[in-house]
This record gives structure tokens, C-alpha cells and sequence, in this order.
């Protein structure tokens, strides 16, 4: 770190003790509740008929007729999930206990008839695999419906679970109650009740709880602990300060490895395999996955697309900037790793690689721009693997870039975390999102530079990224090397049913493609012989590159000879080199 960064970070932290408590999140939802208010119980009775049981009271709402609805999605979840289809039971009361008329107006919405003074209580049953006899894992979006026009009231929950269950959520407690100001903040904390290993610390100030959901899980909980609690410190020294009280990492174990996460305000739920702490590699995976999704807390759940909180929950939002709600969080998960210690810088750039050579082997790299993989994030073609990139991948590219790109032109007195800071400050600190082009312009005002080509290049263009342009100002460069050469025919196969070799894929400007093979071909024989899939990979490489193999192919009912010529193929690797001299401005970049 540069004396100027530490010099700044210190001015922050000085101004940020001075500062009136922060704003709300969604300023939007701060209007006079008027008295309305809407409290929950969830009770959990026969666990392994996977019910929750859900009564909703709403109180205070002096009209003839109110809505409910289920939400269609959950925020960080870009698909349309209709949660409304797990719910069962339907059914509503007036504060005397008498029922009331209710009629369904649409697939996720509810309209209940009432005598103006009466308070309602909703009754329904929502069936969730993820509620079993050893733990609920609940999603807040799947199980509670708000009431139409109503987000900005007060809404709590108080739960009745089994014997020793606990429960473990991101929500504010008070008395028996776990409550949140708004419904878009209600809704934003999964909740974790069960009996789980618990691990706590402090760190910035607030208080940190690590629930993991196999209360026998085996690893070094010392261990974990000061390494969660470093990459928190990381993510807090950027900002200056923790936005939150309490935050909860709620981690699903589960016998298989591989981390998935989603982000929440104060609060995410990740899996994790019950063996991912045994092994050096999958451990540093799960704190990768734990520091993308803490980074979340900021960017994306505070700094945000105006689409993004508070929500629309019963359709799809539109932003051509999940790239950086993404992309960028992807790049400083990486990056709190490097500032914590738990990768080198090294490794910090082979990550950083691994994300380029993934973007350069996506044929849809100039298909789709990264505004255009984030616009259509709802949408997955059935083509996807030749038309469409992911924005994690070219974001986090982009995120590197630019970070390099604001140092060089700043004479590395301004960096990515700068613009972070921004937005923090100028958008979420007021509880507003930033419009589409904010990002943009929070690029010139930290900078006073303009960016605007730069972003039409990275993020808004489908050519290829110009990384060396970038990359040189730091000493680095891209080398794409090229694997030794193999036969190369261009399809990617799996076991068809009889053992047979079934054609999953064919690879753009390939020799299969050429021979007009098709996705589901069956290729039962090759020069008259008999294929299956276990003897392909051997009997194809006893033939010749450049020589013509005559295939036999069954797609559908018909059976088709085709002829297939291979070639030699290397596998080109993309790379990120160090220039071993770097000049003094280079290495100051670096
Ligand atoms: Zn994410």
C-alpha cells in the first residue's frame, strides 16, 4: 500500500466517526407506516411433511379490501421462480375470527374482502424440501407475502420450532420478534433453525456469527475464524466502517463440495462440501466464496442499480450493470484474498488469468457484450454455451482493467475502491440506487477523467478486450501458449444410453462441424467398427490427423455415414506474464 492510500483511508475513518448514523437502505420505503403493521408466525409442526406454517397478521388497514402476493423471484436470484406455486391452504379471517371472501387475481396474488375496521390474519402452507427433520433452511422470499402497496410497514416474524432448534437470521431481534422496518429488508435475511456449530468474533465493531449447519462438521474453528475475520477487516477497510451490527454467515454443509453463495444485507447463505476444509485447495475456495459474497454486503445489496432495492418482486428487473454488481464483486473477492494474505500476488494473477483464458475459449464472447449477458440475465438460451458469456467472468476482467486503468491516469492516487467509496457515499448512503449510467459517471468524477471510451470497449462493445493495452502500464502482459498438439475433431461426448458415444456438443469452425455432426448424433460405428463409449477416446487416436475417417451416425431414426477429417489442434492457454524488469512507474501500479 502507497503512502497516499493510507493517508486516505485515515481521513476516512476520522470522517465516518463524525458522520450522523448512516441512512436508511431504501429511502423509498421511508414513508409514515399509519399504523399498519404486519407480523408473522411460523410454526414448523411435523417437519417431514416439509410445511411451514404461516399466519400473517395484518393490522391497521382500514380499507374493504386488501392484496397479498407471493414474490415471483428472489433478489440475487435472476430467475422467475413463482413461489406462490408452493403454497397451500389459502385462507383468511377477520380480527373477530370470522372468514373472509378472497379470490386470486393474478398466479401470485391474493385479494381478501373485509369490513373496513377489521384486522386480517392470513393462513397459508408453503412446502419447502429445504425444511426436514434436522434443520429448517429457509428462504424469506419463498415463504412470506407482503401486502400490495404496503412494502414500506413494518413487518417481524416470531417462529414456534421444535424443542432445541435455534434460530440464526440477519434480522434485528426484539423481544420474541425478528423484525425489519420494511418488507425489502424483511425479506432480504434467510434464516438457519436447527441446533449448528456456531463460531462468533468481533471485527470492525460488530459482531459476526458463523453457523455451520453440521454441528459436527471437523476443522480448524480457530483457523476459520481468523481467516473469516480477516477478509471482513479487509472488506471494512475500504469503506471505513461496517454498515450493519451483526452479520451472519449461514453455511449449508452438505456432502458434496462446491461452494455456491447468495448475498444478502446483512446476512448470506453459502454451501459448502463437508470436506471442502480438509484440503488446502477447497478451503481457499470457500474463503473466496466467503469474501465475494461479504463484498456483497456493499456492492450490490447497499451500492446498487436503481432496479435492484427496493424491489419489484413479481417480475423480472432489467439492468445492463450486473457486470458490476458481479463482475466487480468477483474481482474484489479475489482481491481481499490477495490484501488478507490467503493467496499471493502470484496467484492473485492467475486467478485473474484463469477468468481471461475462460472469456477467450467462450465463442459467445463476440456475440454478447457484458451489458448484454447482464440484460439478459433471466433469459438462458438453449444455445448458450456458443452464444452468451457470463458477466462474472468478463466483469471481473473489466474490474481488473479498470482498476489498472484509474491508477495509470491517476498516478496511482485513485483506485477502483475510490469509486466504490463513491457510490457508497453519493448513492447508498441516501438509499437510492445509481441509474444505468452511474458507474460511468462515478468513473469520471472520482478520476476527472473521461471513461466513456474505455467502458464502450470493455463493457458495452463485443469485440475482443485490448488487455495488453491496459495490462502493460502495470508490467504485465497477455502470453496465450500453446499446448503440445493432439488430434483435434471438435465434439464434446457423453455415455449414451446402451454405452454409446452420444454427441453433446460440436465446437464452432471444427471438423465436426464441417462433417455436419449434430448435437444428439449416436456415432455407433467409426471404419466399420463398433463404438461405444468407452473404446472412442482410444480407437479415434489410432488414426491420422489430416487422414478421412468414415463414421457411422444414427440421429433419430435415420442412420447417416459421414466423413470426418481431424486435425492438430493445440489447446491455446491465455496467461498473464510479469515483465521482469519493470520500470519504477509500472511496478508502482502493480
Ligand atoms: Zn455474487
Amino acid at each position: 500500500m502507497v503512502p497516499a492510500r493510507l493517508l486516505l483511508f485515515l481521513f476516512l475513518l476520522t470522517t465516518s466517526a463524525l458522520q450522523a448514523p448512516a441512512q436508511a437502505i431504501y429511502a423509498e420505503n421511508q414513508m409514515p407506516a399509519r399504523g399498519v403493521d404486519v407480523e408473522y408466525t411460523v410454526a414448523v409442526r411435523n417437519p417431514v411433511q416439509h410445511l411451514y406454517d404461516v399466519e400473517m397478521l395484518v393490522k391497521g388497514i382500514r380499507e374493504t379490501a386488501i392484496s397479498v402476493s407471493m414474490p415471483a423471484w428472489e433478489p440475487g436470484r435472476y430467475t422467475i421462480l413463482d413461489y406462490a406455486k408452493n403454497v397451500q391452504d389459502f385462507r383468511a379471517v377477520s380480527g373477530r375470527g370470522q372468514p373472509l371472501k378472497w379470490e386470486q387475481t393474478d398466479k401470485q396474488t391474493w385479494r381478501i374482502s373485509k369490513a373496513a375496521a377489521d384486522d386480517v390474519t392470513v393462513r397459508y402452507q408453503v412446502f419447502s424440501r429445504l425444511l426436514t427433520d434436522q434443520m429448517a433452511d429457509m428462504t424469506a422470499s419463498s415463504t412470506f407475502m407482503y401486502v400490495v402497496g404496503q412494502k414500506h410497514v413494518p413487518y417481524s416474524v416470531k417462529y414456534s420450532v421444535p424443542g432445541n432448534w435455534k434460530v440464526y437470521t440477519g434480522l434485528e431481534k426484539r423481544g420474541d420478534r425478528y423484525h425489519a422496518g420494511d418488507y425489502d429488508i424483511f425479506v432480504d435475511a434467510p434464516a438457519f433453525i436447527g441446533e449448528f456449530k456456531v463460531l462468533e468474533f468481533q471485527a470492525a465493531g460488530a459482531n459476526h456469527r458463523l453457523v455451520f449447519s453440521k454441528p459436527d462438521i471437523s476443522m480448524t474453528a480457530p483457523q476459520v475464524e481468523a481467516d473469516v475475520k480477516e477478509i471482513v477487516e479487509a472488506g471494512v477497510a475500504i469503506f471505513g466502517k461496517a454498515p450493519y451490527k451483526e452479520y451472519t454467515f449461514l453455511f449449508k454443509v452438505q456432502p458434496q463440495g462446491g461452494n455456491s453463495g447468495l448475498e444478502h444485507l446483512n446476512s448470506t447463505r453459502i454451501t459448502v462440501g463437508e470436506n471442502d476444509f480438509v484440503s488446502q485447495t477447497t478451503y481457499r475456495e470457500f474463503l473466496g466464496t466467503v469474501a465475494h459474497e461479504y463484498f456483497h454486503l456493499w456492492n450490490v445489496k447497499r451500492i446498487r442499480p436503481k432496479v435492484l432495492g427496493p424491489f419489484d418482486y413479481t417480475r423480472e428487473v432489467h439492468t445492463r450493470l450486473l457486470w458490476v454488481a458481479e463482475g466487480i464483486t468477483s474481482y474484489y473477492g479475489d482481491l481481499l484474498l490477495e490484501r488478507t494474505g490467503v493467496i499471493l500476488p502470484t496467484e492473485f494473477l492467475s486467478k485473474l488469468a484463469n477468468e481471461v483464458n475462460t472469456l477467450q475459449h467462450a465463442p459467445g464472447r463476440r456475440l454478447m457484450s457484458a451489458e448484454e449477458a447482464s440484460w439478459n440475465a433471466w433469459l438462458r438460451s438453449d444455445n448458450s454455451e456458443n452464444n452468451a458469456i457470463s458477466y462474472y467472468t468478463k466483469g471481473e476482467i473489466i474490474g481488473m482493467l479498470l482498476d489498472l486503468e484509474i491508477r495509470a491516469r491517476t498516478k496511482n492516487q485513485k483506485s477502483l475502491d475510490d469509486v466504490m467509496r463513491y457510490l457508497m457515499e453519493n448513492y447508498a448512503n441516501k438509499g437510492v440506487g445509481f441509474p444505468e449510467d452511474g458507474f460511468l459517471q462515478a468513473l469520471a468524477a472520482v478520476t476527472g477523467s473521461d471513461f466513456a471510451e474505455f467502458y464502450q470497449m470493455t463493457a458495452q462493445s463485443r469485440q475482443e478486450l485490448d488487455y495488453n493495452r491496459y495490462l502493460k502500464q502495470a508490467g504485465l502482459s497477455i502470453e496465450v501458449a500453446k499446448q503440445s498438439a493432439t488430434l483435434y475433431v471438435g465434439i464434446e461426448f457423453d455415455r449414451g444410453d446402451g454405452n454409446a458415444v452420444r454427441v453433446r456438443r460440436v465446437m464452432a469452425n471444427s471438423p465436426a462441424e464441417r462433417a455436419r455432426l449434430d448435437a444428439g448424433d449416436i456415432l455407433t460405428a467409426m471404419a466399420d467398427e463398433r463404438l461405444t463409449f468407452d473404446n472412442f477416446r482410444s480407437r479415434l487416436h489410432t488414426h491420422a490427423i489430416g487422414e478421412t475417417i468414415k463414421f457411422t451416425v444414427m440421429r433419430g431414426e435415420r442412420q447417416l455415414t459421414v466423413n470426418l477429417v481431424p486435425v492438430e489442434f493445440q489447446e491455446e492457454r491465455w496467461q498473464i506474464n510479469e515483465d521482469p524488469r519493470p520500470t519504477p512507474q509500472q511496478l508502482q501500479l502493480k
